[in-house]
């Protein structure tokens, strides 16, 4: 089995080998020392032993002394031999001297000696069972050499009862040396066990704890990492950009420089994502933070926001010119098209700057100005930018509370149609323009400049077009049933509302709702929001006719609509922006750009709704020009529901001859 690095062996099979190793290296530790010993006594003895033996004669005790120590010798010195050979071998050498000296003479303890000393070194090496085997053997050799001298076979007589007696007690004390150590070693081996267990267990315990220190440290580097840095670009995120600008932000203060913060967003990112998935967006966010940070200078830094979002802090800005060399840098890092899922994708980015001192003190401020700046610059279209401006901030911040402010406004459906009437070139009320006001709860009137827009670009204009859209079709048919005229209305239409793809339902819807006369209803939409796209818009407006209401274009002649496609608008009317009214009549240039316009709707079939009438001068000059109707302050301003049905009642207070 092969083992994973890192990954702990077998704690049972480690367990084993290391008691086996442990009593293998007692044991030949023992056997060692043993040697040692034996040849230390062996040496020291070595002198008087050979001169006793000489001068008494036992030549054969000389020899066997003599083969035993060179043995024991021959054993320390050649220690490559396999350890159990030289176990046997001590044992053996011990045994075989024992029983020589025994057939040699009757009395010599030292043959006793010998071989309680086998047994006892057998018992070490092989256990009780080598004790065992050594004490038998030990009570053979007695016993022959007891027969042997009966037969006479040995140069002396042995007494048979004390012979026995002899052999009883070096046998018997063999074995309780034998059982002595061998309970020894048991006892020794268990602690060895206990041991290796506990070695064993710490091993394991040491490779958990080292490896878990190792994981934390890298778990801990890496949550610290991503705690200021930005996964997927390693740029620092956010937090972690804040952190650089404020750094950056003590170090301009104190050398006294101007710092720049650009924020910068990719433009139609969510298309991007949408349209070629989410990896080609990821692609895209790691290439633009490769390139920013490629393309700016050593001390200064690039971070990503979050979403499309990145930073630059530019930490040393000397004039009006560096700025603008900021801002072309960073264009060109979108002048190469991106790598994107396999594809190459044009990708462009809108930029918003902010200075220190100037914008801000503190990075938040900074951040936060470069932020408002860069949503500034969106709303100017792709690849546009703006430099922070502290007035722009404030509308920016109202927008946003505008904002916040309009969804509990639609859901207590606080809007309310006002109505500005339409004149006849007598005065007489021949039509209504229905015009939003957004009741506030203290009473005021919020007007549509300071919510139109906006609603526009959250998409909550379709609710508040759809709201005032139904109440002023109330209106209307209010006024029928109280008896005055059924004069026709005005709603306004927005470019997001006539873009969707519901619009005609939902109008076809209100119609049967309220119960309006749909030739009473009239769709006002700006040039500009049917410009988006001619061909589309012209089967729209078709569609719409088919409910049988009238469609009027209005702000007519701002929107460059081309001249081709202006004949095929099923139009009834146009409206002539207040702005071109405004000059007349003594602007010569304006007054032929509207009569121009007048005769080219004329031409086409449309009539002329003149916007914006103040003055008695322009109104005699749009009705010189043969325009249809008029609306304007000079006949009345827009009117509350409830004013305008008195106005419809008794006519205009102001009626022109
Ligand atoms: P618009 O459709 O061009 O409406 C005419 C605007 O000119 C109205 O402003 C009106 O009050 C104002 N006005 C009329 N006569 C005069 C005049 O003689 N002098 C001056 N200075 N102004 C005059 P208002 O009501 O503030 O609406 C502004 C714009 O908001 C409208 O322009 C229209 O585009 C939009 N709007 C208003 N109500 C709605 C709505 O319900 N839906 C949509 N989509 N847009 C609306
Ligand atoms: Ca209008
Ligand atoms: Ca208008």
């Amino acid at each position: 089995m092969t083992r994973r690095p890192g990954e702990s062996p077998d704690p049972r099979g480690r367990h084993d080998a290391f008691e086996r190793i442990g009593e293998e290296a007692y044991r030949a530790t023992i056997a060692r020392r043993l040697l040692s010993i034996s040849l230390l006594v062996g040496t020291i003895l070595l002198v008087p032993t050979v001169v006793i033996s000489y001068r008494s004669g036992e030549r054969l005790s000389l020899v066997c002394d003599a083969v035993v120590y060179l043995a024991f010798l021959a054993l320390f010195l050649f220690r490559r031999l396999p350890s159990r050979l030289t176990y046997a071998a001590v044992a053996g050498l011990g045994a075989l001297l024992g029983s020589l000296l025994l057939f040699r003479s009757e009395g010599g303890g030292a043959a006793d000696a010998w071989l309680m000393a086998s047994a006892v070194v057998a018992t070490i090496f092989f256990g009780a069972r080598g004790g065992l085997a050594l004490g038998a053997v030990t009570t053979v050799v007695y016993a022959l050499v007891l027969s042997a001298s009966h037969l006479r076979l040995l140069p002396w007589q042995a007494s048979t009862e004390s012979y026995a007696l002899r052999a009883l007690n070096v046998v018997g004390l063999s074995l309780l040396c034998s059982f002595a150590i061998a309970r020894l070693i048991d006892g020794y081996r268990g602690a060895i066990r206990v041991q290796g267990k506990l070695s064993v267990e710490l091993g394991r315990r040491q490779i958990e704890l080292e490896r878990e220190v190792a994981g934390r440290a890298t778990a801990e580097e890496r949550a610290a990492f991503l705690e200021s840095h930005d996964g997927m670009t390693g740029l620092p995120n956010r937090e972690g950009f804040r952190l650089e600008l404020g750094r950056a932000l003590a170090i301009a203060a104190g050398r006294g420089r101007i710092l720049a913060v650009m924020v910068l967003g990719l433009d139609r990112f969510k298309r991007i994502t949408s349209t070629r998935g989410q990896r080609a967006g990821d692609e895209i966010l790691r290439e633009a933070g490769k390139r920013l940070a490629l393309s700016i200078r050593q001390d200064d830094c690039v971070g990503r926001l979050g979403g499309d979002a990145f930073a630059v802090i530019f930490s040393d800005v000397k004039s009006q010119d560096d700025i603008k060399e900021i801002i072309d840098k960073a264009r060109r890092v979108f002048d190469r098209s991106f790598p994107a899922a396999g594809t190459e994708l044009a990708v462009s980015a809108s930029f918003g700057i902010a200075l220190y001192p100037n914008d801000g003190q503190l990075a938040d401020d900074l951040l936060g100005a470069a932020e408002s700046a860069l949503q500034l610059a969106k709303e100017d279209g792709p690849g546009s930018y703006r430099v922070f401006d502290a007035a722009l901030h404030a509308r920016l911040l109202e927008r946003v509370r505008i904002e916040h402010e309009l969804g509990s406004a639609l859901r207590l459906s606080s809007f309310e149609p006002w109505f500005q009437p339409k004149v006849d070139r007598f005065g007489r009320v021949v039509g209504a323009e229905a015009l939003a006001r957004w009741n506030l709860p203290d009473g005021g009137l919020r007007l549509p400049s300071d919510f139109i827009d906006i609603a526009e670009r959250s998409g909550a204009i379709s609710n508040l077009g759809r709201i005032v859209l139904h109440k002023a079709c109330l209106r209307a048919v209010d006024w029928e049933r109280m008896g005055l005229p059924a004069i026709p209305v005005s709603v306004n239409l927005s470019p997001f509302q006539f873009r969707s793809e519901d619009l005609v339902s939902e109008v076809r819807s209100i119609i049967a709702d309220t119960g309006i006369d749909p030739s009473r209803l009239d769709l006002e939409i700006t040039e500009s929001g049917i410009m988006e796209n001619e061909y589309e818009a012209v089967e729209k407006l078709a569609e719409l006719k088919t409910l049988g209401l009238q469609v009027s274009i209005d702000d007519f002649g701002t929107g460059y609509s081309s001249f081709a496609m202006l004949k095929d608008f099923p139009v009834d009317a146009v409206k002539l922006p207040k702005s071109f009214v405004e000059p007349l009549p003594s602007d010569l240039r304006a007054s032929m750009v509207a009569g121009a316009v007048i005769d080219l709707a004329h031409n086409l079939n449309f009539s002329v709704v003149a916007e914006g009438v103040e003055t008695l001068a322009q109104f005699a000059w749009l009705d010189d020009a043969r325009c249809d109707q008029y609306q304007g302050y000079l006949f009345s301003p827009p009117l509350s529901a409830r004013n305008f049905a008195v106005a419809l009642a008794t006519g205009l207070p102001t009626a022109v001859q």
